[in-house]
């Protein structure tokens, strides 16, 4: 194994934080030397604060002490951000502007044009934006947001779908407990229930995202996506698993066959670089009728891959099917660090516009300012 890049974890506390500690646990480019979260936690000892995943916390990370998120002198050059929306805008610009480059889960500068909104499976060549993010904004660092966590699920689609170009599409997503954070939904809301709302702008953040993430870079900047996207978002009482219900129209009107095996065939830089966290294949299509199903298919291959069932004609749209993702792995903590990834490897192979699909030397050794 090379030599690890010192890494450190905004928000370090909360469900995606913690998710983030447990995914870079045995990393084989980087490991987590620096924590920080709110004032409330600032100053304990990591390991002394409440851990709630079936991990096992690394003895190394619970020794570290939980800083404020004024210490930004202190923080390594590579962070992830699992901050709260109401602090994440401001804290971001700070830690990018001091020369931090910033990989964040948060919702706040998603659709700003100058920040890539990536999926590493969609949209790689996003990643040249940063080059004009540093020169428009004056920043050493960067900063790059990973997608809502239904969102990434519907983009992986459409993404695999892209080359029969769509034109409407109708979703309707049943949203695990794990998405709204901890403590999450009072239990009495959320047992034996459907609540049909989910603040925060979900389904607008559904509907807008996915046409930058389907964009295409040119002449410096994303051209968003010309289809249109309605979503309906509900909370169910599932732990770990977004369940998204899509009806597509697809202008190139391919077959039934043609759509499974682009599904099934779907693959892209993570794969050809072969990034520690790509999962081999991005998108798992089901045959039975009753998959996906989140307490069956939610933890395979680490929760990375996007499972996708029920492939059929649909009498409004022409095609339907049904989508399910880990929202905290691949709609969280195992988005932004396949970003990091593709950001490092990126650097590793050449500089950004030399983005080709050349896998990561093996064993190379990577620094967080090439990142
Ligand atoms: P969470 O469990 O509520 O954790 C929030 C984190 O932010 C905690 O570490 C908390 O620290 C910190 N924080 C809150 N207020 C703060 C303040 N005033 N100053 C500094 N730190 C503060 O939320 P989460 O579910 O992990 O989500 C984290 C971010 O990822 C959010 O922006 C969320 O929208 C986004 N996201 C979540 C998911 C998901 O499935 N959960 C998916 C995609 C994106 P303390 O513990 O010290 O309060």
């Amino acid at each position: 194994m090379g030599q690890r890049t010192d890494v450190g974890i905004l928000g370090a506390t909360g469900v995606v934080g913690q998710h983030l500690i447990a995914m870079l646990a045995d990393h084989p480019w980087f490991r987590v030397t620096w924590l920080a979260a709110s004032e409330r936690s600032a100053g304990h000892r990591y390991g002394d604060l409440a851990w709630r995943l079936p991990a096992r916390l690394q003895p190394e990370v619970a020794a570290l002490h939980v800083s404020p998120l004024t210490a930004v002198a202190d923080a390594p050059p590579l962070l992830f951000s699992a901050l709260d929306a109401s602090v994440a805008g401001e804290a971001e610009v700070a830690f990018a502007a001091s020369g931090r480059h910033v990989v964040s889960n948060a919702r706040n500068h998603r659709m700003d044009p100058l920040v890539p909104l990536l999926i590493p499976e969609v949209n790689p060549e996003h990643l040249s934006l940063l080059d004009h993010q540093r020169r428009a904004r004056g920043w050493t660092g960067s900063l790059v947001t990973n997608p809502n966590c239904s969102t990434i699920v519907i983009a992986m689609v459409l993404g695999a779908l892209r080359q029969f170009r769509p034109t409407r599409v109708m979703v309707t997503t049943l949203q695990a407990l794990s998405g709204a954070g901890y403590p999450g939904v009072a239990s009495l809301d959320a047992v034996g229930n459907v609540v049909p709302y989910i603040g925060g702008g979900e389904e607008e953040k559904i509907e807008t995202e996915t046409l930058k993430l389907l964009g295409r870079f040119e002449s410096g900047a994303i051209r968003h996506a010309d289809f249109v996207v309605s979503a309906q978002t509900t909370r169910v009482p599932v732990p770990d698993g977004h369940t998204a219900v899509m009806s597509l129209e697809l202008a190139a009107k391919p077959s039934l066959e043609e759509v499974s095996a682009a599904l099934a065939d779907f693959s892209g830089e993570p794969q050809e670089r072969r990034l520690p966290t790509a999962p081999p294949r991005p998108i798992v299509l089901h045959t039975a009728q009753d998959r996906p199903q989140p307490r069956l298919d939610v933890a395979f291959g680490g929760g990375m891959p996007v499972h996708v069932g029920r492939v059929r004609r649909c009498p409004v749209l022409g095609y339907k099917l049904v989508a399910m993702g880990h929202n905290v792995v691949r709609g969280a903590a195992g988005a932004a660090l396949l970003n990091a990834e593709l950001m490092v490897a990126a650097r590793a192979t050449g500089a950004d516009a030399d983005r080709d699909a050349r896998p990561v030397a093996a064993g190379g050794k990577v620094q967080a300012h090439q990142v």
